[in-house]
């Protein structure tokens, strides 16, 4: 019985430390750019959902939409200087520097940093078509662009993403890499 407990003691606290280590991904803001993948990400959906919160993977996985003037939203109004990443696989995708206040009820860009990180494809999912953001390394739904609203803005598009999708590193952004490289990744399939 005096030999059991021993046992059983040091097991338990070992078991303890293990949970600890595996706690969900908390999308804690850090002062630091997360490191950015190098491939393509491959998870399943249950993966996903054990990653993801449960709006995340609504947003991300499953082409949901953020409520219109949403919290997150609210919060995305008061962020200043920073980086903008996929809250799925932490990719690059749009800095503050394209940050404008179009009055939709979403945040808006008018052109990702890393336009290459940026899948383009059609959608018809509300009956017409509609160009979709996805994001390029984890095929993670980001929202919808829109051209041609007469928007005050270099590049007359709307990038009009789910703050569900983005997460949000402050800090300041390099003139440089705020610079988009103009061409963002068609693709003509839906997933
Ligand atoms: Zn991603």
């Amino acid at each position: 019985m005096m030999l059991k407990n021993f046992i059983l003691i040091p097991l338990a606290a070992a078991l303890s430390i293990s949970a600890c280590a595996e706690d969900k991904t908390t999308m804690t803001v850090k002062n630091t750019a997360p490191q950015q993948p190098t491939a393509k990400i491959e998870k399943t959906d249950e993966e996903w959902k054990a990653l993801l919160t449960p709006e995340q993977y609504r947003v991300l996985r499953k082409d949901g939409t953020d409520a219109p003037n949403s919290q997150v939203y609210k919060e995305f109004k008061k962020q200043g200087e920073g980086t903008y990443y996929c809250a799925g696989c932490k990719t690059e995708l749009f800095t503050s520097k394209t940050k404008f206040d179009s009055r939709c009820g979403w945040p808006s860009f008018y052109d990702p940093s890393k336009a290459k990180n940026i899948k383009i494809s059609t959608d018809y999912n509300l009956g017409y078509a509609r160009t979709e953001v996805s994001c390029v390394n984890c095929d993670g739904h980001l929202g919808h662009v829109f051209e041609g609203e007469g928007f005050d803005t270099p590049t007359d598009q709307r990038y009009c993403i789910n703050g569900t999708a983005l997460l949000f590193v402050p800090g300041p952004v390099d003139a440089a890499t705020a610079q988009s490289d103009k061409k963002t990744t068609a693709s003509t399939e839906k997933k």
